[in-house]
């Protein structure tokens, strides 16, 4: 989402433009279509708010799930708004591989995850949002957590930790990376 002055060139794949009241405008650009938008009255996100909820919530999410523990963070009914990279990041630092079924974990696992997915998103808005190259902020100026990412699109390199190679694999449709010797 991209607000910006109504004369500005409309970049490669915006997918809608909304006029503010202010004269400026609000455009989805969306290069890798996995936005949606809809125009709706008293929208609520079907997940709860991971910066909001707390540990023992967050356990009950998590437990007893089949699948592995980097779809159900990604599981936009459960958690609302981790996204990919953050996902990998949050795993990382708590130690978990991606592929782990979300049912293996203890509540201890779990809550060491809590944590460390509120470390990195609280991480993320400090600096700015995250980013992937062809991302910028609402000011259309780039992200630059990515300077930070410890595994995320690292694969190949020494972890940070170990210097262990970092490895990627593909878990349902998304790249996801983790280092196999820090990540149990
Ligand atoms: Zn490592």
């Amino acid at each position: 989402m991209v607000v910006c002055g109504p004369d500005e060139a409309v970049e490669k794949h915006t997918h809608a433009i909304a006029k503010l009241k202010s004269g400026r405008e609000v455009r989805f650009v969306d290069p890798r279509r996995f936005g949606r938008l809809s125009v709706t009255h008293g929208f609520r996100a079907p997940g709860s708010e991971p910066l909001r909820i707390d540990a023992g919530r967050f356990v009950d999410l998590f437990r007893g799930r089949k699948t592995p523990i980097k779809s159900a963070l990604l599981n936009q009914k459960l958690l609302s708004g981790v996204g990919n990279i953050y996902a990998d990041e949050s795993l990382f630092r708590a130690g978990i591989r991606p592929r782990r079924r979300a049912a293996s974990l203890t509540r201890e696992n779990l809550r060491r995850l809590h944590g460390t997915v509120k470390e990195v998103l609280e991480e993320a808005i400090a600096l700015g949002g995250s980013s992937v190259s062809d991302y910028v902020d609402a000011d259309g100026e780039e992200g630059f957590f990515q300077l930070q990412h410890r595994v995320y699109g690292r694969q190949g390199e020494p972890c940070l930790v170990c210097k262990t190679p970092v490895k990627r694999v593909v878990i349902a449709g998304r790249s996801s990376h983790y280092c196999p010797q820090c990540q149990k």
